[in-house]
């Protein structure tokens, strides 16, 4: 006899419960095909089942179509969880019972399949992936309501098949409530773009990728071995975005000779259940293998929350999404992790963070701005650069902040450019924990940072000149000694400071 194991409660959080309440109020306006965007962490699957849930207990027959057969399982498996009942279409699958209001379908077998009934919702997963088969079979059923999940709907096109979007929760909300983690993010050696050719897509070729990429797979090793020590006293689970299964090769190989166990995962693994079993022993909180490098498959579905540290090969030029689909693998929160790191071997990020740091704050905006952010070729450029990468660290800044090691980019007039236009901080809010000249090596320890500005609020009061620390009279900032002085903690500035 099974053993019955009662059903997993499900509740909203209560953004959760007000986005389903902003796509109930569109539905009600007559608006049919409606986007759920949801960043990592912001809860798309327990949406999803909440709305599949609702629809069976009104009689309605509801789809969910994924596009992969692990994905149909993954659903399936949460569902049941959930205690929702629900017939599965796929291939030749046991639990085929199409008379059930609610279906798992593959959008492959679906095309070649009659069910029993026309459909009053249909949720399609992963939206942004637009496979003409799907939107095809949406079209078939002009009076369902349609709902499109997606974290990053920046595809071209996406506006002609939906009328509307709902965001969830912005990203930067979400880690602020604790509910997701802020990479740490690091530029370091990547190829240079004259080294990278396109093709036809407009997008970076994988060729000419894995050719440049190779050359520095001795850099992207060094500058692990380096990060994993310096953050985590030692290894620390990785994952790995490689262009080719040759760059994936030569990567595994040079961190086997540093002593290190990556394994790649790819589409040309010979079997399902091998990289399965490598994705299983992954998963493991004392897994064998350090890093698992994955050729194009682990973008989607892929979900190992204790991952710590990302490591990005493959560049893109247009494919804003990819790169946050990338990088949203290691900010999901796990119990025991504070901290997540974001190597950049790409150039990805001089491309890209202006942009991600957008939608992390406002979320992807309304549909017509959100679906031309994946057809923009972007260029790498000092300025971005400059604006970008911080001087002392490497580190990604934010505003004038150096998130990384807190160092502060010097302020004319207390106006800085971000984003491309000109915005005034307010600099008695900016915090106390760096100021310009501060060394990064000073920074690293928050108790000196603490004395060196309580030091140059002394100085200055009395009208005499910093004894240490580099030159005050260049820079004119209004510290408050009042802030409580910072913990002993490793110098970590406060995200929400920023906005
Ligand atoms: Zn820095």
């Amino acid at each position: 006899m099974m053993n019955f194991i009662p059903p997993k409660e499900l509740t909203l959080r209560g953004y959760q419960a007000d986005a389903i309440e902003a796509l109930r109020s569109g539905i009600r306006s007559g608006v049919t095909r409606q986007i759920l965007c949801a960043g990592t962490g912001a809860g798309k699957t327990v949406c999803a089942a909440h709305l599949l849930r609702e629809a069976d207990r009104k009689g309605s027959y509801a789809l969910f179509l994924v596009d992969r057969v692990a994905l149909v399982n993954q659903t399936s498996q949460t569902l049941d969880d959930y205690g929702i009942r629900h017939g599965i279409v796929q291939g030749i699958n046991e639990r085929w019972a199409p008379f059930e209001n609610v279906q798992v379908c593959s959008v492959q077998t679906l095309a070649r399949r009659s069910l029993p009934r026309d459909p009053d919702l249909i949720i399609y997963d992963e939206c942004h992936c637009q496979y003409k088969h799907t939107l095809e079979y949406m079209a078939r059923y002009p009076r369902a309501i349609k709902i499109g999940l997606t974290a990053t709907p920046f595809a071209s096109g996406m506006g002609k098949h939906w009328d509307g979007m709902v965001n969830v929760r912005s990203s930067r909300l979400l880690i602020t409530d604790g509910h997701l983690i802020e990479p740490t993010i690091y530029v370091a050696k990547s190829p240079d773009d004259a080294e990278l050719g396109i093709n036809k897509l407009g997008e970076f070729s994988d060729r000419s990728a894995s050719d440049a990429g190779i050359k520095i797979v001795g850099d992207v090793v060094a500058e692990w071995i380096k990060k994993t020590h310096e953050h985590f006293g030692g290894p620390a689970k990785t994952i790995v975005f490689s262009p080719t299964v040759a760059h994936g090769r030569e990567l595994c190989d040079a961190f086997a000779a540093a002593g290190y166990n990556f394994q790649q995962v790819s589409y040309e693994d010979k079997s399902d259940e091998e990289r399965a079993s490598k994705i299983d022993e992954f998963k493991k909180p004392d897994s064998l293998i350090h890093g698992l490098v994955s050729c194009g498959v682990l973008t989607k579905g892929f979900d190992v929350p204790d991952t710590l540290i990302g490591i990005s090969c493959k560049p893109y030029r247009k494919s804003l999404s990819s790169h946050m689909q990338e990088i949203g693998r290691v900010m999901r929160s796990h119990p025991g992790k504070s901290k997540a790191l974001w190597l950049d071997h790409s150039g990805n990020i001089e491309r890209f963070a202006l942009d991600m740091f957008d939608v992390w704050e406002n979320g992807a905006g309304d549909l017509s701005h959100a679906e031309k952010r994946d057809t923009i070729a972007r260029k790498r450029e000092a300025q971005t650069r400059e604006q970008v990468v911080c001087r002392e660290c490497g580190g990604v800044m934010r505003g004038p902040l150096c998130m990384a090691c807190g160092w502060e980019r010097p302020v004319r007039s207390g106006i800085v450019a971000v984003d491309g236009e000109m915005r005034a901080f307010d600099l008695g809010r900016m915090a106390i924990e760096a100021r310009p000249g501060l060394r990064a090596e000073c920074l690293k320890r928050p108790r000196s940072v603490w004395d060196a500005a309580v030091n140059y609020c002394i100085e200055h009061s009395r009208g005499q000149d910093c004894a240490h620390h580099g030159d005050p009279t260049t820079h004119s900032m209004n510290i408050r000694p009042a802030i409580p002085r910072p913990s002993d903690h490793p110098f970590q500035p406060h995200p929400t400071r920023l906005i």
